[in-house]
């Protein structure tokens, strides 16, 4: 299922009631019709007292249309939680938890909140494959937002700290493009940190190209390439990584006015979820809702063109 709505009006018009995007749900879940998850049986009632539930016509299992997805078990209309994915997913920013209260003029901030944070959850997909080939690895820094910082941010006189962040870029087309990334937040640069970045991130075999600090060889199966460099000279080196780092920040600054120390990981998750699938929104509409979930891991290459899948 591969198409997808293009613009708001197509989405409006193809996901304008609960009915249509229960349909959705049952379409991607069952693409072959209703299989009871207990004893596989084909034949379901719909009930009529609980909402989008199919009660299995063999074992008498009952079944929600959003089981297993982040939907499940929540009071919202199915509605909200397709457009806050919508537009998540086809933002190429993001959306705050504020913009969307006001764009799906939610009731309450708490709301809008815990279905971003939900959203945001399901970005991390389990056992997304490790980056490979030609990878340029490198460090940053980024400021922090404390807790009581203005949401403008404090100038001069503000708490404002610094996070380490670790990023790898995959190096495609001969350096022509970036692939996909990783980004990590980092308690230090020591080499057993900057270790465990590549082994968590990069595959064996791959190649790791550096500024050449110290802390990166050793590394167990990556072949190092350092190139040491003067900081000017870094961005030249290391072009896609630093362009990464920078459009993060911006990104950082722009749609959450600086990101919170405790949050920082799962805004890295959120920024690589999004670039990694900058070509592929469907894919993460349907991710971020949790119906990919409920599917075997595909590789990476299906991903960005699902009609070269086979
Ligand atoms: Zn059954």
């Amino acid at each position: 299922m591969i198409d997808f709505p293009c613009s708001l009006i197509e989405f409006q018009q193809r996901f304008g009631d609960e009915a249509a995007c229960a349909q959705y749900l049952a379409a991607a879940r069952w693409p072959d019709g209703f299989v009871c998850p207990r004893c596989g049986g084909g034949k379901a009632w719909r009930l009529a007292t609980k909402a989008w539930t199919y009660e299995c016509a063999d074992c008498g299992r009952q079944t929600s249309i959003t089981a297993g997805t982040i939907m499940h078990h929540s009071k919202l209309p199915l509605t909200a939680w397709f457009w806050a994915a919508y537009l998540m997913a086809t933002h190429s920013n993001g959306i705050s938890a504020l913009q969307l209260q006001r764009q799906l003029a939610f009731g309450s901030y708490k709301t809008a909140w815990l279905i971003c944070a939900k959203l945001r959850c399901s970005m991390l997909a389990p056992g997304r494959s490790l980056l490979a080939g030609l990878v340029e690895v490198d460090e940053t820094e980024i400021a922090c937002r404390s807790k009581n910082d203005p949401v403008a941010g404090g100038g001069g006189r503000s708490h404002q700290g610094k996070m380490l962040v670790l990023g790898a870029v995959e190096v495609e087309d001969g350096g022509l493009g970036p692939g996909r990334i990783r980004l990590s937040q980092a308690a230090d640069y020591s080499a057993a940190s900057l270790q465990a970045f590549l082994a968590a991130n990069v595959a064996s075999g791959a190649t790791a190209k550096t500024d050449g600090w110290s802390g990166y060889p050793g590394a167990a199966g990556i072949i190092h390439d350092p190139h040491v460099v003067g900081t000017m000279a870094a961005h030249i080196v290391l072009p896609w990584v630093h362009r990464i780092f920078s459009n993060l920040k911006v990104w950082a600054l722009g749609v959450y006015h600086g990101l919170r120390r405790r949050h920082l990981q799962s805004h890295l998750d959120e920024f690589v979820f999004r670039f990694n699938r900058r070509r592929t929104r469907h894919a993460a509409f349907r991710s971020l809702l949790g119906i990919a979930a409920a599917q075997p891991p595909r590789p990476y290459k299906m991903l960005v063109s699902p009609d070269a899948a086979a």
